[in-house]
This record gives C-alpha cells, sequence and structure tokens, in this order.
C-alpha cells in the first residue's frame, strides 16, 4: 500500500468519521455519488452499512459508459460496419449492448473493432495503415476530454487524413441540474467525483447551493475520503447551510486546471447529449469545433443506424437517477451478472451494478 494513501484507509480514523456522521445526521438525508468510481469504493469497502439509518446513498449518473445512451452505441456499431473502418475505443465499451449489438460482438462477426489504451495509440494505428480509415471512438466526462482534443489537434498537426473522432463525451454539472428538476428524484446532497472536479473545480457546481439550495462537497476514493465527504455533508445539513465544498485538497482547487478547460473549450463546442435514464440534457455533449470537422467521424463516415430500442426489462436508466437501487431491479443477479450482462450499469468495472454484485450479498441468495 502506497504510504501517502495509508492514511486514507486508517480503520481508526474511518471509525471516528462514522461516529461523527452518525452524531451529526440526526435528519433524514439523499445523498447522490455521483461518481462511479465513488460507487465502487462504497461497495467494495462496505460504507453503505457503515452509514446511521437516516442516510441514504443513491447512485448517480457518473459511469460515463453507463450514461451513453442507445442511439449513440447504435452509431459506434454502424461506424464499425462500414467497409474500411477500424473502430478504435476503450476495453470498458467492447461489451456495453446498444439496441441491437454491441462493439465486442461486432468484433466477432468480423469487424474490425480495436481496444486502445489511449487515444494516442488510434493515430499510430492510422499512420501505419494509410489505406483504412481509424475511428476513436470518444467516451468520457471532462476527465477524458482534455487528452482526446489534444489528440485531435495532435492529429491535425500531423496532418493525418484517415483519422476521425466520434466524440460522446459529456460534461457533468447540468446532469445534476436536470435530476433536481426531476420531480421523481429526491436528493438533499452530492457527492461530487474528484476526478471531473480536478479538472472544472468548484465554479460550474455553485448553481447546487445558490439556486436549489443543496450542499455538496468534493471528495477522493478512498474510504476515509468518503466518509469525510459524508460527514461534511451532514454537518452542512445540520447547520442550514449549503456550498460546494472540498474533501479532496490533494487531488482538487477550486480553480480546476485552467490548461485542461482551454484544451476542451478550443477543441469542443457544447451541444445537446442524450444520457442514459435522463433524457437530453441542452449543451451537455461536447461536439467536433468546425475547424476540426476533417477529424469529425460524424462527417467523415456519415451513416444511420436502425432505430433504437430499449432493453427490455433492464432498469439502468432509473439506476443512473438515483430512483432506484441497482439490487432493486429485477434482473439484478437473476439473468443480469457480470459474466452474462443485460444492461450498461454490470457491463462497466464503474457500473452501479457491478459494483453491488461484485461486492455485496445483494442477489446472490
Ligand atoms: Fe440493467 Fe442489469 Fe442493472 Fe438491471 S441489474 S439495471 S438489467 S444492468
Amino acid at each position: 500500500m502506497s504510504g501517502i494513501l495509508e492514511g486514507f484507509r486508517d480503520p481508526e480514523v474511518a471509525r471516528t468519521l462514522v461516529a461523527a456522521i452518525v452524531e451529526t445526521a440526526t435528519v433524514p438525508a439523499k445523498l447522490m455519488e455521483v461518481c462511479g468510481t465513488h460507487t465502487m469504493a462504497i461497495a467494495k469497502h462496505g460504507l453503505r452499512g457503515l452509514m446511521p439509518e437516516t442516510i441514504t446513498l443513491l447512485s448517480g449518473p457518473g459511469c460515463p459508459v453507463c450514461v451513453t445512451a442507445n442511439p449513440d452505441i447504435d452509431l459506434a456499431v454502424e461506424m464499425a460496419r462500414q467497409p474500411n473502418v477500424v473502430l478504435a475505443t476503450f476495453g470498458d465499451m467492447m461489451k456495453v449492448p446498444g439496441s441491437y449489438s454491441s462493439l465486442s460482438a461486432e468484433k466477432a462477426d468480423g469487424r474490425d473493432v480495436r481496444v486502445v489504451y489511449s487515444p494516442l495509440d488510434s493515430l499510430a494505428i492510422a499512420e501505419a495503415e494509410p489505406d483504412k480509415h481509424i475511428v476513436f471512438l470518444g467516451v468520457g466526462f471532462e476527465t477524458t476530454a482534455p487528452t482526446v482534443a489534444l489528440s485531435i489537434r495532435e492529429a491535425a498537426r500531423r496532418g493525418l487524413k484517415n483519422w476521425s473522432a466520434l466524440s460522446l463525451h459529456k460534461t457533468v454539472p447540468e446532469a445534476l441540474r436536470a435530476l433536481l428538476n426531476d420531480p421523481e428524484v429526491q436528493i438533499t446532497g452530492f457527492i461530487l467525483p474528484g476526478h471531473v472536479s480536478t479538472i472544472i473545480g468548484t465554479k460550474p457546481y455553485e448553481f447546487l447551493a445558490s439556486e436549489y439550495g443543496v450542499p455538496s462537497v468534493i471528495t477522493g476514493f478512498e474510504p476515509v475520503d468518503v466518509l469525510q465527504g459524508v460527514w461534511m455533508l451532514s454537518k452542512q445539513l445540520a447547520e442550514g447551510r449549503a456550498e460546494v465544498e472540498i474533501a479532496y485538497g490533494r487531488g482538487v482547487h477550486a480553480e480546476g486546471n485552467p490548461t485542461a478547460v482551454t484544451a476542451i473549450e478550443s477543441t469542443f463546442e457544447p451541444c445537446d447529449a442524450e444520457w442514459r435514464g435522463i433524457g437530453v440534457i441542452p449543451g451537455t455533449g461536447l461536439a467536433l469545433r468546425s475547424e476540426f470537422a476533417a477529424y469529425d467521424a460524424r462527417l467523415r463516415v456519415p451513416c444511420t443506424p436502425p432505430e433504437p430500442r430499449e432493453i427490455r426489462g433492464c432498469q439502468c436508466g432509473d439506476v443512473l437517477r438515483g430512483v432506484v437501487l441497482p439490487f432493486e431491479c429485477k434482473l439484478f443477479g437473476r439473468g443480469c451478472t457480470p459474466e452474462h450482462p443485460i444492461g450498461p450499469c454490470m457491463v462497466s468495472s464503474e457500473g452501479s451494478c457491478a459494483a453491488y454484485y461484485r461486492y455485496t450479498d445483494y442477489g446472490k441468495s
């Protein structure tokens, strides 16, 4: 174990924080952990079981693979079916089911779909195989968008003619507004994502407090980080405060990372994006700016997938809105498992259903 992180996994510190939470959280609160990595940490370390009865932890829409809607997955599948196209993407996207197929099913059917560890790897494929057109499928939030932005710029610098990016990137803050505007969703506080906040800082979240009176805390991914975040939220609620606080000072500064934000804003522009379970949220997508049209896969490999359809019985959309917990889905552990996933929340390494299946006993009796 790394010495730096040891203190963030210290059982004594964790016990002290749990006691402080129990003492502070005297009124019922529904706290949403927005980020899939937080969901994993909460399930892995059994933190849900340490909460007092007053606190309900809800999972949110912070797994980028899970919130990618069927029409977008269908489009990627359709691109992979085009002649001479190599579809390159991160491993997490391979098994995610769309309406009719997945990228791994397409690969099994002979399409040229390749897993890469960085968008730069896909540039190398383009250089090595000039007779093919490489589409890099970019999925992720503000955390991964800067790397893809820089890869688009690098493709331009190298003068690549056979590479383009399909941007399915999304930005987080306005999705939280959509949740707060949803009458079915009840949230009294947000545990905000550490990685995304490293890039964007605190300002984009200020409306949570100023417009909705909802407190939030940005925190990290070790058990003590998460417990500290819950305690700080409980304190805000107990004191009648609503602010954006940072419990992850080793990773996040209030101003974020302006260089990364500039990389995003100078390469992409906001567009509407469809989120699984939530619907279209204006301005939360990232489309390539017109000066990078030559690298926009939607223009370079135009194609139209069939009409999308929903996955029967899957409640991923409700899980991602925090309306149901993963193990409340009828298919959880009964037909839908990490070995045989039905919905994306069971596929992704950050998916709520995968987290609860892997680390808890729910659905296994
Ligand atoms: Fe979807 Fe499977 Fe989770 Fe149900 S258990 S919500 S089908 S991923």
